[in-house]
């Protein structure tokens, strides 16, 4: 075996120096498809290597605590990589011969026979040995055709071909079992962390994930061509989209009598002179920036108080654009207003172009709706908002964007 790999290895460092750029297309092509045979078998020989290392114990016997731990020292692996390497040859060696067979004839990937051997396991389980060799007769054939993923989806149904009489029972009991697994290991865990931020971590069952991407996955699409925020952060603003709306519909239960509701306490100098920062209900520390933008939001409650402490002003009062002012402003703008941006009214805060804590009057010229990524991109970056000749927003970028600073509009939100 040595000898042939060492002549292996002389014959692919030939193909090294060669020149690629002398072969026709259809060589080329033909080189492709030689060139992953060829890596997918040298797969499954390492693999059989590792198995039987394994077996042996000899990671121990050179001084390693698992076969994992001395192959990623001895390969210079990263350890993901190693364990797949001692989980993907410990499946292949329990799997039915014909996955190995195919594994080593060049027929399948060595990812394409993880998913065969995984699913011969299940099919095993649940219907016996004989179906299970007859699944991997059919998979191994689907798998000229079907990449991995695909693959293990479709194996996922593999008794409706090889036992359609065993199919139905075998993929209820599944389910069930399933079911019964997401039911009991459903949980959610919200733990606050020192710096006032809090972090998720949890596992939904079906039912509730399904309820999760329904409300966040149309809330986490990009808002317009400026929307530079990753993915994680577009979700992560979502969420927050779904809170403000439950809020704001007044139905969750009371929590000791009052609406359940964000508080925000801030002071009457915090907010006219941008000093000093405000703080949540729930003690968290804001900055006067962030106060001023949620002093804006209907579904936050600021409670602002004067010099000695004593509460100036609690409550939705006037200044809040609610009711028939809001329903005017959901007309005129039709959404969220910044430019580019295709959020609906209901995702939207109506934010004040002059703020009220500076003497900004509560009325349909002093007001613009935005969704809640862009009414912090206003709060926070230089951007403005003012309401041009026509009565409708419009949007001045910061000179380092544009330094013509040409107001721009939302073009999206048809109006009649
Ligand atoms: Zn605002
Ligand atoms: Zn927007």
């Amino acid at each position: 075996m040595i000898d042939e790999l060492a002549r292996a290895d002389n014959a692919v460092a030939s193909c090294a120096d060669a020149a690629a750029w002398a072969l026709s297309e259809r060589e080329l092509i033909a080189a492709l498809d030689a060139t992953h045979r060829l890596q997918q078998r040298l797969a499954a020989v390492q693999l059989a290597v590792v198995r039987e290392l394994d077996g042996r114990g000899t990671a121990v016997t050179q001084g390693a605590s698992s076969t994992t731990v001395w192959l990623r020292d001895r390969l210079r692996l990263d350890v993901a990589a190693a364990r797949r390497l001692v989980g993907l040859a410990a499946s292949v060696d329990v799997a039915p011969p014909a996955v190995r067979e195919a594994l080593a004839g060049g027929v399948v990937s060595v990812e394409q026979a993880r998913v065969i051997a995984d699913t011969a396991a299940t099919v095993t389980a649940s219907a016996g040995a004989e179906v299970a060799d007859k699944a991997v007769g059919v998979l191994v054939e689907w798998a000229g055709q079907f990449d991995p993923t695909l693959l293990r989806r479709m194996g996922s149904r593999i008794l409706d071909h090889v036992a359609p009489d065993l199919s139905d029972a075998a993929a209820a009991a599944a389910l069930a079992a399933e079911d019964a697994r997401a039911t009991r290991d459903r949980h959610l865990t919200i733990s606050e962390q020192t710096d006032g931020r809090l972090r998720l971590t949890g596992t939904l069952d079906a039912e509730t994930a399904g309820l999760l991407r329904a409300a966040i996955d149309p809330l986490s699409a990009p808002a317009g061509p400026d929307d530079t925020r990753c993915p994680g952060q577009r979700r992560h603003d979502a969420l927050a989209d779904v809170c403000r709306l439950a809020l704001r519909t007044g139905e969750l239960p009371d929590s000791g009598g009052d609406p359940a509701q964000v508080v925000v306490t801030t002071g009457y100098d915090a907010l006219t002179r941008q000093l000093g920062a405000g703080a949540l209900d729930i003690g968290l520390q804001l900055t006067p920036d962030t106060v001023r933008r949620l002093a804006c939001d209907a579904a936050i409650l600021p409670a602002v108080l004067g010099g000695a402490g004593q509460v100036l002003d609690v409550g939705r009062q006037r200044r809040l654009i609610t009711g028939p002012l809001r329903r005017a402003l959901v007309l005129r703008d039709g959404g969220c207003a910044f430019p580019g941006c295709d959020r609906p009214p209901r995702w939207c805060a109506a934010h004040h172009i002059h703020h009220w804590a500076d003497g900004g009057p509560t009325n349909l010229t002093n007001a613009v709706l935005l969704c809640g990524h862009h009414h912090r991109h206003i709060h926070h970056t230089e951007w403005t908002v003012r309401l041009g000749d026509n009565g409708r927003p419009e949007f001045v970028p910061p000179a380092w964007l544009d330094p013509d600073q040409v107001p721009r509009r939302n073009h999206y939100h048809r109006r009649t």
